[in-house]
């Protein structure tokens, strides 16, 4: 995968190879006699390549456009809204199902002394897979302050 930062070089080597393509067509137009069925094919050709060259740049835009958000990356992660601070972890799916079933665990440990516990622990355990329809979270380590990551 290229980075981010050649997006503008990604697209410059898209438009040098459409440029390249069509050149060989428009060429093969001038320089060669064809007849009007020839001639149209290949003047669709031209069309159709135009046409997937502006849908790729596009699409090369649309990414670049899609990364340039300010503190905030890919993943979601992004500085602390309410402190700045750049300690921030992320909390995802299988922490939230890590939890549950943890939780779990400890329910049931504590249902060998309290037996009623042990249905909660189950229970915690059979519901731990929930946990992987969570939403990825950003916790801040200095204000404590959680938020949902949103991804760019
Ligand atoms: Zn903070």
């Amino acid at each position: 995968m290229t980075g981010e930062i050649s997006v503008s070089e990604q697209i410059e080597a898209v438009r040098r190879k459409y440029d390249d393509l069509i050149g060989k067509e428009e060429y093969n137009l001038k320089t060669y006699d064809h007849n009007e069925r020839q001639r149209q094919k290949i003047l669709n050709k031209l069309y159709k390549l135009q046409e997937s060259e502006r849908t790729e740049i596009k699409g090369l835009e649309r990414r670049a456009s899609s990364v340039g958000v300010p503190g905030m990356r890919k993943d979601g992660w992004e500085h602390c809204p309410r402190c700045g601070s750049n300690r921030v972890k992320q909390k995802g799916k299988i922490d939230h199902a890590f939890a549950l079933w943890m939780s779990g665990f400890v329910f049931i440990l504590l249902g060998l002394i309290i037996w009623p516990l042990i249905i909660i622990g189950v229970l915690l355990f059979l519901i731990s897979p929930i946990g992987f329809l969570g939403a990825k979270m950003n916790v801040c380590r200095d204000c404590k302050k959680q938020w949902i990551a949103n991804k760019a």
